[in-house]
């Protein structure tokens, strides 16, 4: 039994951990981020080159099963995974963590949208970690963001009054809660990512009063299985047989 591991995540990492090297895994990174945290294990990096790709590889390296542990917010390459294994007949489950309860958050659906309401709203100083990607909807934006981001964004994307900060997770409650403050912030921008090591920004946003945009996590394909830990993607794996 070989296992494709689309990874990129904590989760996908833990995962490895508890499969390598009892289960033939081998784990998949897009590249996106120079010197990723590496799982243990086989670990091959890069697109596969679109749905075509994808099938041609899984073919050449007679996988058995694959397990989608993506972050929620990679919808393509989730949705390449559950057409190709779908049509060639593979096992497949998305690991997908659950989402965070929203509570008095502002949901929007698009980065689009989370600008359109930073505007509309009037607000004036934006911690925004939607990521790299996120950041060009907000580029003609008379707000300040103070930007945090794993690698930096195309320059053309960013607002004309920004910070920028380049880090990666995780966060804690007290770090979060003094950059709040410390930047006299009035909204927060985030992906309904789930998951603790990225929630603490929610919780001191609370103490402060500061309000929350959050945008919505994008559907997952039509009828695919879904386990929500890791425990239980392993569970999957061991019922394969
Ligand atoms: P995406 O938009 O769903 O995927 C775009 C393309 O990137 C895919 O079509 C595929 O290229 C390639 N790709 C994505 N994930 C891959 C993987 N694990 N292995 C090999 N190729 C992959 O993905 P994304 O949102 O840019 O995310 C890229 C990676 O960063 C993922 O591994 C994800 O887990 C991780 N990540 C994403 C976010 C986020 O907010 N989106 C946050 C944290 C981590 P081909 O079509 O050429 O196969």
């Amino acid at each position: 039994m070989r296992i494709l591991l689309l990874g990129g995540t904590a989760e996908a990492r833990a995962l490895a951990a508890e499969l390598h090297p009892r289960v033939d895994i081998v784990s998949s990174l897009a590249g996106r981020v120079p010197e990723p945290a590496l799982p243990v294990g086989p670990v091959r990096i890069g697109g596969f080159g679109g749905i075509d790709g994808l099938r041609q590889w899984l073919r050449d390296e007679h996988i058995d099963a694959v397990v989608d542990a993506t972050h929620p917010f990679a919808a393509t390459m989730t949705a390449h995974a559950a057409q190709v294994c779908d049509e060639i007949r593979l096992p497949h489950v998305v690991l997908a963590r659950p989402p965070w309860d929203p509570g008095d958050a502002i949901v929007v659906a698009s980065d689009v949208e989370a600008a359109e309401t930073v505007a509309r709203q009037g607000y004036q100083r934006v911690f925004l970690t939607t990521g790299r990607s996120g950041v060009h909807a907000f580029r003609n934006s008379d707000a300040w963001f103070l930007i945090r981001a794993v690698t930096a964004p195309d320059p053309a994307t960013l607002p004309r009054r920004h910070q920028l900060i380049l880090s990666r997770g995780p966060y804690r409650y007290d770090g979060e809660l003094h950059l709040l403050k410390e930047h006299r912030i009035d909204a927060v921008v985030t992906k309904n990512s789930g998951g603790d090591m990225t929630r603490a920004k929610l919780d001191a946003a609370a103490a402060l009063g500061v309000s929350v945009i959050m945008v919505a996590r994008p559907p997952l394909p039509p009828r695919v299985q879904t386990v929500d830990t890791v425990y239980e993607a392993v569970q999957w794996v061991a019922a394969l047989g």
